[in-house]
């Protein structure tokens, strides 16, 4: 393909987000007369999916403690719905384990789910949360927990499976991909700070409306469009925060256990819903029995023969340093700096021996690879969904994104014209104006 010197849509970025929009995008031109996905061009300076969505966990589910979090993430799941092949999708819904101090939070999630009609099964109790667990596998066995919230809908998706799903669906609507093409600037003129043109390694393309949608590449897409390197937040008592960095990373901690996935089948030998236990209970190791954490944890797995075992994460931290010192490149499992340890195989798999007796002993089973990745993390932990410059829609969703594949859609019809409820809570100004989500009990920076 020759390389382009102008287009009217540009892309940056070939994750679930870039595509998504692309896919999207195309559609709404067409149904609306305004254009045809030719008029789209996606760039990624590696290759699609060589992001956060290529080594995403892919869980897709609903339980979000924020109600406009949830009220999105139910959108996402009609996309994931639309065509779980393409998607590579499967299902099989999704459990929130919880011990007592979340048992409010949850209930709260339960009862909305209602509202919004989001099917989903709430259990309370301690015995009858162990019963419950034990009717879908029947050597569960952790202790503390005393709710259960079973959605129904939702489960998991194969990560690269669904990136080249969006992307075979993409270039059908004759969006074009180029891969190998590094955005390095952008151009601007006639006094306006719309943006007029992108430098890239490979050459200047003109254009009239762009999508950032760079993932953990965010923060340096950001500088180059000059946006407000930190921000000013106003707290729930009215203070003000200033100075607050608008992007920081955290690392995302996962891995896989290389039993056979059909070790961790439902009772009536299905696929079991992905699980997610958070508790307070001390954890202990499944090596030696020395106590490994008496502070509250979480972790979630399933099974998945994409990554060839029972795979699943912990919760992550935050990097220390400087986020001008971070080094994205190498990204995931080529970093040399941010790919899970020793300690985090040891704390998980002990951590599903607790939950389940199946994974007692499995600790050399633990695929010995490098996993995980780094994500950028927005002031408040949730999405920025916002338009910046006149012309420039930045997609940046601080890591609740491989199962937000509906956003891309939302985003499309706003560039097309209309404004969206549900992406409306997401704007850059909830920071200043004191707009913000509310805090949950979970030990997770994404609940
Ligand atoms: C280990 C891990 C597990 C996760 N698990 C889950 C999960 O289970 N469920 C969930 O919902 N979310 C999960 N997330 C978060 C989710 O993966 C991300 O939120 C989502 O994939 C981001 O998608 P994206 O399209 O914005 O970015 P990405 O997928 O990161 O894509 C960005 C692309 O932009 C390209 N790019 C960057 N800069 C430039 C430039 N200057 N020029 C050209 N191209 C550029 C990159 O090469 C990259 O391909 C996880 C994240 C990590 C790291």
């Amino acid at each position: 393909m020759a390389f382009p010197s102008s287009t009217r849509y540009l892309i940056i970025g070939a994750g679930v987000h870039g595509l998504s929009t692309a896919y999207h995008l195309a559609l709404q031109l067409k149904a609306r007369n305004q254009g045809r996905g030719e008029d789209i061009l996606v760039l990624d300076k590696t290759a699609l999916g060589a992001g956060a969505s290529g080594i995403a966990c892919g869980v897709v589910r609903n339980n979000y403690f924020q109600p406009a979090m949830r009220e999105l993430m139910a959108h996402n799941v009609d996309v994931w719905e639309s065509d779980p092949k393409a998607f590579s999708y499967h299902p099989v819904g999704y459990m929130q384990i919880s011990p007592e101090s979340m048992h409010s939070d949850i209930a709260t999630i339960a009862e909305q789910q209602k509202e919004i009609g989001y099917e989903s099964v709430f259990v309370e109790g301690k015995q009858e949360s162990t019963d419950y667990m034990k009717t879908i596998v029947h050597d569960w066995q952790a202790q503390g927990i005393t709710s259960v919230l079973h959605e129904k809908r939702g489960g998991y998706a194969n990560n690269t499976g669904a990136v080249y799903g969006l992307g075979g669906k993409a270039e059908a609507e004759g969006v074009r991909i180029m891969t190998g093409v590094t955005v390095q600037g952008f151009e601007s003129g006639n006094g306006s700070s719309a943006i007029t043109a992108v430098h890239t390694n490979r050459g200047t393309i003109q254009c009239d409306y762009v999508i950032v949608a760079a993932g953990p590449w965010v923060k340096s897409v950001w500088e180059m469009l000059e946006l407000p390197r930190a921000v000013t937040i106003k707290g729930a008592d009215g203070a003000l925060h200033e100075n607050v960095p608008t992007w920081v990373f955290w690392s995302l901690q996962e891995g896989t256990l290389g039993v056979d996935p059909n070790l961790q089948q439902t009772n009536d030998g299905g696929m079991p819903p992905v699980i997610h236990v958070d508790t307070d209970v001390p954890l202990y190791s499944c090596v030696d029995g020395s106590l490994v954490t008496d502070q509250m944890w979480g972790v979630y797995y399933k099974p998945d023969f994409h990554f060839g075992g029972v795979q699943g994460g912990a919760a992550p931290f935050k990097v220390e340093a400087d986020p001008d010192d971070v080094a994205v490149d190498p990204y995931g499992p080529e970093s040399p700096d941010f790919v899970v340890g020793e300690e985090f195989a040891h704390m998980w798999v002990s951590a599903l021996a607790h939950c389940q007796k199946r994974f007692e002993g499995q600790m050399p089973k633990y695929k010995n690879e490098p996993s995980g990745g780094i994500g950028a993390f927005s002031p408040d932990s949730f999405p920025v969904f916002d338009v910046f410059r006149e012309n420039c829609y930045v997609i940046a969703d601080s890591n609740h994104g491989f199962k937000m594949i509906g956003v891309g859609k939302l985003v499309a019809e706003e560039i097309c014209g209309a404004r969206s409820k549900l992406m409306e809570p997401f704007r850059f100004s909830r920071y200043v104006e004191g707009k913000l989500h509310p805090v949950s009990n979970s030990p997770f920076p994404w609940s």
